[in-house]
């Protein structure tokens, strides 16, 4: 049975910073990928940050592949993880596709997944979740149509919309989709306009973020949305309408169009207003929770943290779970930018060496400067997934204390 110092299930930007730390620290790596090749969510990421930067993942993701190569890191893509055992008296064995693998410590950093959004016609082809089509537009280089309409307005969304647009793909329009019990807060226009609120500073036009500005008090933010025009607000050309919906995406044998109600402030529908908009493809977009079915079958303790995006395993800031052995890192442990991944990674990686007795007392000091600068970049993030997320990672660090004095 192959043996290994640490496990990395996920190379991603956690996955991959966790390795490189770690590795630097003189401790064996594997690390596994369901994927064709490393990287994560970061192979689709193209957007320009206020400075006016471009943040290119593809490029990120060859410096850190670059970098982990370079320190005889064992990378395996293609080569899915199902399950992972306690063995005793300590380790884990890690089943995948190809082989089991006996880890002395296993770190999991498996990323983030999206939410379904379920439309009537959702099933027709020509309609996928956002996160297809900036896969398809980025990774796969393929066209994901000619004119298409995107339901669900959210920050990934936006940031999408925009490289849809990049790769030469006409955007109708973002609406939201129809009020009802699945959808919730996704249908409702005021908790959309909190939320875009937060994306403002991405917009190109100076006059949108003073509007946006403006919206920040609540009163004018009431108005604001009473007095949205049906037409939408423009983001790059593309008009963001608030106060419509998606009632249907309709089509023969592929997509054809898209039916749209105007809603009121509370997002109900105003009778009378339904018509039809044309386009051969549809992007769904419900928003993102953490991927972390690995870590309850490693028999992690969870908690429900909605300020982190759902459910997540139970982790203190060195990213320790609970269990001896399990690390975490990444959008696991909560929905964030790339750039928090990466120093979440940094952390892990360090702290796997500290567990082993590899830390050495100037190298403990770069743990406790990577966990502060996990903080900082968080501070400093233009993509926001969850704007208490300050709030859902001290609420973790309270359940962590209490799960292991208890
Ligand atoms: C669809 C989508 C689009 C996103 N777009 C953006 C964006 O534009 N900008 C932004 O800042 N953030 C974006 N994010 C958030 C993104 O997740 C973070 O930016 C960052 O990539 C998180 O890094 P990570 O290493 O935690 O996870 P990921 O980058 O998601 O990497 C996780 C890796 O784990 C692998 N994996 C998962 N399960 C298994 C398993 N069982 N066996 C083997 N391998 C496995 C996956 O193949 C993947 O490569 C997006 C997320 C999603 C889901």
């Amino acid at each position: 049975m192959p043996m290994t110092d640490l496990l990395i299930i996920g190379a991603g930007p956690a996955g991959l910073a966790a390795a490189i730390a770690s590795a630097e620290q003189g401790i064996a790596v594997t690390v596994i990928d369901e994927f064709v090749k490393p990287g994560g969510r970061l192979l689709g990421q193209l957007h320009q940050e206020p400075s006016g930067q471009w943040w290119n993942g593809i490029e990120q993701a060859e410096r850190q592949y670059d970098r982990a190569k370079s320190l005889g890191i064992d990378i395996r893509c293609g080569v899915s993880v199902y399950n992972l055992e306690r063995l005793t008296p300590g380790g884990w064995r890690v089943s995948t596709t190809a082989e089991a693998i006996d880890a002395d410590n296993v770190l999991l950093a498996t990323g983030a997944a999206e939410t379904a959004c379920p439309i009537p016609g959702w099933t027709l082809p020509g309609v996928m979740s956002i996160g297809a089509a900036q896969v398809m537009t980025n990774v796969q280089r393929v066209r994901v149509g000619k004119r298409g309409v995107i339901i669900g307005i959210n920050i990934l969304s936006v940031a999408i919309m925009r490289e849809l647009q990049l790769a030469g793909i006409e955007l109708d329009r973002m609406v939201l989709p129809a009020k009802n019990p699945v959808t919730l807060d996704a249908g409702d226009p005021q908790q959309i306009m909190d939320a875009m609120l937060r994306v403002a500073h991405l917009a190109p036009s100076a006059l949108l973020r003073f509007g946006s500005g403006l919206l920040k008090n609540p009163f004018m933010r009431s108005l604001g949305l009473r007095f949205y025009p049906a037409s939408g607000v423009k983001m790059w050309g593309v008009p963001i309408q608030l106060r419509m919906a998606a009632v249907e995406i309709f089509g023969r044998d592929q997509v054809e169009g898209v039916r749209l109600t105007q809603v009121s402030p509370t997002g109900e529908p105003i009778a009378g207003t339904e018509h039809d908009v044309a386009c051969d493809f549809a992007c769904i977009a419900g928003g993102l929770y953490p991927l972390a079915e690995l870590a309850a079958v490693a028999g992690c303790p969870f908690a429900y943290v909605p300020e982190l995006g759902g459910h997540v395993p139970i982790h203190n800031e060195r990213m320790q779970t609970p269990l001896a052995g399990l690390y975490v890192a990444g959008n696991i442990t909560g929905i964030e930018s790339a750039k928090v991944a990466i120093a979440q990674g940094t952390v892990a990686g360090l702290s796997v060496a500290a567990d082993l007795g590899r830390l050495t007392a100037s190298t403990e000091t770069s743990l406790l400067q990577a966990i502060r600068h996990v903080e900082q970049t968080r501070s400093q993030a233009t993509i926001q997934f969850h704007p208490l997320i300050g709030q859902g990672r001290r609420k973790m660090a309270a359940l962590y204390e209490q799960q292991i004095t208890s």
